[in-house]
């Protein structure tokens, strides 16, 4: 069992903790509405409609956390030796599940323009990827041998935090199975929406937290390592109040771009949204 430490810390800060306002907006009004392992709440904002762990896990491993226990057995984390980056580059990463060719395909013939940041990089699979298909990539990635790996062995650029990327600076802010990990989203939508060109386009991938249809089923989506459980309706509800206006969601890339909303909980919410007004 891959993530047994933290699971375990998890369930011992659950006896002890709690995590009443909302890691999104603050608010203080929110409800339980599941329990995982007896003990660990999880609640659903009434304000903004996110859904989170009580309590937020916190690793005593601190920013190493995802260096030392996010494992997950495939070229997410793990760094491939030499000789076996050699073939994913040749094969472009074909025959794995981190070939992103097919959404990378639609993305450029959706025209959105080839500056390109993408939040949460890994050790820069997709950006090395994007670079094939005419995108003019940077990276994210808090990470920092992740980030070295990709820096140093993939030739791409990633930097350590989106304070690093200038404002107005990009076409297409992208970001797939990041967000669902973060204990605080307080601070990532205004810095989307700030380092966007005006009209640039924010392309979003997350798990579907569909709660209120699958109830207990979803529950496995939520946890230690994924403390939030994101719906279309949040996005629905929130995006506007950053700035951008939402274009469509999507069950899959294959679909993209015709909009598909995303139904069984084993799909994901992928939307597309422009920015299109001042934040405030
Ligand atoms: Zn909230």
């Amino acid at each position: 069992m891959a993530n047994i430490i933290p699971r375990m810390e998890f369930l011992v800060q659950s006896l002890f903790r709690s995590q009443r306002q909302c890691p999104h907006c603050g608010s203080g009004e929110t409800k339980v509405r599941a329990r995982k392992y007896v003990t660990i709440r999880i609640r659903e904002c009434v304000t903004c409609g996110l859904f989170f762990t009580d309590p937020v896990y916190e690793t005593m491993f601190g920013s190493t956390f995802y260096d030392v226990l996010y494992v997950e057995h495939d070229l997410t984390t793990d760094l491939p030796p030499p000789d076996q980056l050699e073939t994913l580059k040749q094969k472009r990463f074909q025959g794995t599940n981190k070939y992103y060719g097919v959404r990378l395909e639609r993305l450029r013939d959706a025209r959105i323009g080839t500056t390109m940041a993408e939040i949460g990089s890994s050790w820069g699979y997709f950006l090395f990827q994007a670079q094939h298909y005419g995108f003019e990539p940077t990276g994210v990635e808090i990470s920092q041998p992740r980030r070295e790996f990709g820096q140093k062995h993939l030739g791409v650029n990633i930097v350590d935090g989106t304070d690093k990327l200038p404002s107005e600076g990009f076409d297409l802010v992208y970001t797939s199975h990041v967000l669902e990990h973060f204990t605080d989203l307080s601070t990532i939508f205004p810095e989307m929406h700030r380092v966007l060109k005006p009209q640039g386009k924010l392309v979003l991938e997350v798990p579907h937290f569909a709660f209120a249809t699958h109830q207990a089923e979803v529950l496995q989506i939520i946890g230690a390592v994924h403390p939030l459980g994101f719906t279309a309706d949040f996005f629905s509800r929130n995006l506007p109040r950053y700035g951008f206006r939402i274009l469509d969601f999507y069950q899959s890339w294959e679909h993209f771009p015709t909009p598909k909303a995303p139904q069984a909980h084993s799909n994901v919410v992928a939307l597309l949204a422009e920015k299109t007004s001042p934040a405030f």
